[in-house]
């Protein structure tokens, strides 16, 4: 039977980023997906490598920071698959946010964004406005621009795992991890390939499987209690209308949240919705079609009326968020990362969250724990200075 240090058990951004930091740091290493590569939510988020200048809001500034840090780092390693763009921030008379708070979060964003050029921001005056055509202008008070950054997700998490595998990873897709025996050294695993079952040992196992994350936990043996969870979906429709020439980062008309019109592919995407779900499994639901459609008729009424704009969905897309549990809304809850790894099961590391924007840290803080269990090895790679793409 094949022996490992370390099996990662799901192929999204943050199996890929800790398959790539521990296969650099000599680690021997199987990284398994049920599907493809970034099939789950790595392929469905709304595509920002950002600091997030909503979190400012609900006080998370390390994670800002440590974001902001990642978005200047993945400009410099991945420039064919990251590239800056400008948000846009339209102030109306009546929206909840004001110019001052506006002003004074930008301009925070811009000192945590040190010493990255892209901190820098802008009001826009009046007369050039209509630069995003069809855009309400009525009550509008200001427009800020300011920098952020955006990706494709699949592709950048399919160019994290090609570099893993250069590195002597492991990668195997279509593998579903159906059992793990957990001992005194180490997990015994079994997975299905292709219909086939195999076994494999290893030293470790990290479970990188997203929303499935307590699934997963539920094959172990002896069992153990995973912490309460809940799903939360997030949608996306591209539209068939023209791409905008930037960001717009719109406050909801219908709630506290805020949405996103952006460019991609040549067309308009918007996003995204919060829905608590039951399963791990997301799904697009017509709340969501109304809520999304509702909120661009509102800030371009001449598009038409959402059954108008119904017609001009393209596509869509739906990924699954899993939070903590707790009281507070899901748009005001931590997106910073959560590792768990019992006393009872101190071989199988579990991780709850996160963000695309943030896998190199969280793949730094896996490893971190990864050498506290196994010991450190000799590292055949800088992976700090590795390009992707
Ligand atoms: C709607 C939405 C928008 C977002 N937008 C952004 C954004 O713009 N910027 C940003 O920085 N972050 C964003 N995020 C957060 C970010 O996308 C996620 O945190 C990240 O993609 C999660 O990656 P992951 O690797 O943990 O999980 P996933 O990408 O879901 O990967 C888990 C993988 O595990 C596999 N798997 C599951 N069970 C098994 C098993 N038993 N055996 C083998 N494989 C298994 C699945 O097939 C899947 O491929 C967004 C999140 C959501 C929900």
């Amino acid at each position: 039977m094949k022996v490992l240090d370390l099996l990662i058990v799901g192929a999204g951004i943050n199996g890929a980023g800790i398959a790539q930091r521990a296969a650099a740091a000599g680690y021997s290493v199987m990284l398994l997906d049920k599907s493809t590569i970034a099939a789950g939510t790595s392929s469905q988020s709304s595509k920002l490598i950002h600091g997030g200048l909503r979190y400012l809001e609900s006080g998370q500034l390390p994670l800002v920071y440590e974001a902001l840090k990642a978005r200047r780092e993945l400009l410099q390693l991945a420039p064919s698959l990251v590239h800056p763009v400008k948000f846009y921030i339209p102030i109306y008379r009546d929206s909840r946010r004001s110019a001052f708070t506006i002003r004074a979060g930008l301009s925070l964003y811009g000192m945590l964004s040190q010493p990255d050029p892209l901190g820098r921001f802008q009001s826009i005056p009046a007369q050039a406005w209509t630069q995003f055509p069809g855009l309400k202008l009525a009550g509008m008070t200001h427009l800020f621009q300011y920098w952020d950054a955006q990706t494709d997700d699949k592709r950048l998490t399919e160019a994290v795992v090609a570099s893993a595998a250069a590195l002597g990873a492991e990668v195997w897709q279509h593998s579903e991890c159906t059992a793990i025996q957990h001992d005194a050294k180490g997990c015994l695993v079994q997975y299905q390939q292709h219909g086939v079952a195999h076994e494999v040992y290893c030293h470790m196992l990290v479970n990188t499987t997203g929303a499935w994350v307590n699934e997963l936990l539920a094959r172990v043996q002896p069992a153990l209690t995973a912490p309460a969870i809940e799903w939360v979906q997030g949608s996306h429709l591209l539209l068939d209308l023209p791409a905008p020439p930037g960001i717009l980062y719109l406050e909801s008309c219908f709630d506290e949240r805020v949405v996103f019109v952006m460019p991609w592919h040549g067309k308009t995407l918007l996003g995204t919705t919060e829905t608590h779900c039951d399963t791990p499994e997301p799904q697009l639901t017509k709340e969501e079609t109304y809520y999304l459609l509702g909120i661009y008729c509102h800030y371009f009424p001449l598009a038409g009326g959402t059954d108008t704009l119904e017609s001009k969905i393209i596509s869509s897309f739906s990924g699954m968020r899993v939070l903590p549990c707790g009281s507070s809304s899901a748009f005001s809850r931590t997106r910073e990362v959560q590792f768990l790894s019992q006393p009872s099961h101190p071989h199988i590391l579990s991780l709850y969250g996160g963000k695309l924007t943030t896998f190199r840290s969280t793949a730094k803080q896996a490893l971190l724990r990864i050498e506290q269990q196994l010991g450190r090895r000799q590292w055949v790679a800088d992976v700090d200075n590795l390009q992707l793409g």
